[in-house]
């Protein structure tokens, strides 16, 4: 399975930063986990092979990129973008976003082919489908409606946290999955903001640290993603002095294959 973190922003060079305000991973070039800069910095290809989005949660920096990228395709859409989501988002994005004050109803659009979005609604901890993946959701804990994914190709499976502060479903089930090769789980906020971490349900390195005292198997590969970019330096630099062996940063914009 293929996975690569899109970048959302630039260095003083016009290059892809490591800073990540906005969050999207592409799965096999044709899922896109959260859509904070798909329209923004996806590629060409991508742009022409994504037609699946699975959102975690609705806050900004996972969907910003979403009303853009259901735009820029409008009218060259063959079939709706399906996006996978809780009933909670929906009625979210559809009451928040997609309002016409902030942008376009697209449920209520079409093309000259027919509509252009289509609402795949999900009770969180169900199961389902989606192009050649098995996708098992979780309910994790954060601020809104929000999940966890556990994504499956038959041989490989790696789990992804979304926003969460202390969780143990996710754990639970990262520990029944014996093709479990990779875990990517988000760290927001350096330790002396503790209390901030707290209030909006993120994780910060020392807390983090106890939570991966609920993954069993010390082989499970962990990957951090969603380091706020003001903070994204101290949250490597506290990381690293947790000591935590089997732990890195994945990079924004490289392509990892699992
Ligand atoms: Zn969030």
């Amino acid at each position: 399975m293929k996975i690569q973190i899109l970048p959302s922003s630039i260095d003083e060079n016009g290059s892809a930063s490591q800073r990540q305000h906005l969050l999207t991973m592409i799965v096999d070039d044709v899922i896109a986990v959260d859509a904070g800069c798909l329209a923004l910095s996806c590629s060409d290809n991508q742009r022409r092979t994504v037609r699946d989005i699975l959102l975690t949660h609705t806050h900004l920096d996972h969907i910003a990129g979403l009303p853009l990228f259901i735009d820029d395709l409008f009218a060259s859409l063959d079939w709706p973008i399906r996006i996978h989501l809780t009933k909670e988002m929906r009625d979210i994005l559809e009451r928040d976003i997609f309002n016409w004050a902030i942008y376009p109803r697209f449920s209520e659009l079409c093309n000259s082919r027919g509509p252009v979005i289509e609402y795949r609604e999900f009770e969180a901890g169900t199961s389902f489908e989606v192009a050649h993946l098995s996708i098992r959701s979780v309910h994790v804990n954060h601020q809104v409606s929000a999940v966890g994914y556990f994504l499956s190709d038959g041989s490989t499976t790696i789990a992804i946290s979304g926003d969460t502060a202390e969780t143990d479903d996710f754990w639970k089930i990262c520990n029944g999955i014996g093709s479990l090769k990779a875990v990517l789980v988000e760290c927001a906020f350096p330790d002396e903001m503790e209390k901030l971490a707290i209030d909006s349900n993120h994780l910060t390195p020392g807390r983090l640290s106890s939570e991966l005292q609920k993954l069993d198997d010390p082989e499970t590969r962990v990957y951090i993603i969603n380091l706020k970019p003001m903070y994204r330096d101290a949250v490597i630099r506290q990381i690293g002095e947790v000591g935590i062996e089997r732990v890195e940063i994945m990079q924004v914009g490289e392509v990892y294959n699992f």
